[in-house]
């Protein structure tokens, strides 16, 4: 069998070593959280214990952390809660303002509350070519116009890995009387975030993205805010995601995230690998293009476009070698449509479905690497010269 690379973190990262010991000791686990005898109370300090440690994640205070099945549910939470709980409290949300990268769990709720909450205007904040919020537009479209505004803008991208100017983003929100929401399920183990000196009002996370287990993730947003909860039932989560908790998955993101703060003592190695990466296809091939190139980057993300050659054909060729890529983003993937975030970065369609994704993690060693570059050129090898380079070619 073919040696495997997986090069695919933003897809889902493997599950760390920390995360599958605390899973697999939990695997007994009787108890319902809620439960005042041994059992659940056994339950519930697995649950509170990763409380603590995605707080620390993220700078919050435990009694912050909502948890979620994911960043996509925590990602709804965020949007529909803090709208809904507008309209309860008075302080009625009028505006949203969505970054035009988001990822479809906001960009799809955002749609949806255009048509179902009456009086809110829903508009893109656009980015530039480098990929990062145009904040002259933010600025003006937070002066135009009456009513609170509430923003999302994510930390960093899936596709690209190009990391938004978040703190002042908050800067301009507050300035404005506006709420920030945040979604960072790309962002730990890869930049520090800290949510109360960024100024983030409520900040989404999965598991899934950090080497916890997928199906688990988290709102983070003051406990005294006002968050309309969208599934009603039992107390659970300080009333504001009700449902028995998945105790399991959630030790096992509590664990992730202990040990992806870890990541960050080697981030520079991990980048600098990264972009060894991008300089070898680059000499042997300057045809290739890497998306955010000029921008502030996850360390981990190259997003490079093939010119001439397809994504999916990509995908499929590099997977038979061995290697774990994604075309765009693996979210969308099994619905062949051209990638949002490079169509708002002014990309055409037609070098956007050239586009690949590549993300590495810690444990992504520099043989994999070589074998990656060695797949791609050797793809690039089997490129059909186009109409016009066939008829000047020799
Ligand atoms: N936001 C971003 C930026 C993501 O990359 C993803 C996963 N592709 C999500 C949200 C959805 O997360 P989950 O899989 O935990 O629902």
């Amino acid at each position: 069998m073919t040696e495997r690379a997986y090069l695919d973190w933003n897809a889902s990262a493997p599950l760390r070593p920390e995360a599958s010991d605390v899973m697999r000791d939990l695997l007994s686990l009787t108890g319902n959280a809620s439960s005042v005898h041994a059992e659940g109370r056994k339950a519930r300090a697995a649950i509170e214990r990763a409380r603590l440690q995605v707080a620390e994640l993220v700078g919050a205070a435990p009694g912050d952390v909502i948890f979620t099945s994911g960043a996509t549910e925590a990602n709804n939470l965020a949007l529909r809660g803090l709208i809904g709980a507008g309209a309860e409290t008075g302080e009625r949300i009028t505006r949203l303002f969505v970054s035009a990268i988001e990822h479809d769990s906001v960009r799809a709720v955002a749609a949806a509350l255009a048509v179902q909450v009456p009086g809110l205007r829903v508009s893109e904040i656009p980015v530039g070519a480098g990929g990062r919020v145009d904040l002259t537009a933010l600025r003006s479209m937070l002066m135009e116009g009456k009513g609170r505004a509430l923003l999302s803008v994510m930390a960093a991208n899936n596709e690209t890995g190009v990391i938004q100017p978040i703190a002042e983003i908050a800067a301009l929100a507050h300035e404005a009387d506006a709420l920030l929401h945040c979604d960072a399920a790309q962002a730990p183990g890869r930049i520090a975030i800290d949510r109360a000196a960024w100024g983030i009002d409520a900040l989404s996370l999965s598991a899934h993205k950090i080497g916890g287990p997928q199906g688990a993730g988290a709102l983070v947003v003051g406990a005294d805010r006002a968050l309309q909860p969208q599934l009603l039932g039992g107390g659970q989560e300080a009333n504001r995601r009700a449902g028995t908790q998945n105790a399991l998955a959630i030790a096992g993101f509590g664990a992730a995230a202990a040990a992806a703060m870890r990541d960050l003592a080697d981030i520079d190695g991990l980048a600098a690998r990264r972009d060894g990466f991008e300089a070898a296809l680059r000499r042997a091939d300057p045809g290739i293009t890497i998306y955010g190139e000029g921008a502030p980057r996850l360390a981990n993300t190259s997003c490079i476009g093939l010119a001439g050659q397809r994504a999916e054909t990509a995908v499929i060729a590099l997977d038979l070698a061995g290697i774990a890529v994604s075309a765009g983003s693996a979210c969308s993937s099994g619905k062949v449509r051209t990638s949002h975030v490079l169509a708002a970065m002014g990309v055409n369609a037609e070098a956007a479905g050239e586009a690949i994704r590549i993300s590495f993690g810690p444990t992504t060693t520099d043989e994999e690497i070589g074998r990656a570059i060695n797949a791609i050129l050797a793809h690039r090898q089997n490129r059909q010269p186009k109409e016009y380079e066939r008829a000047t070619a020799g």
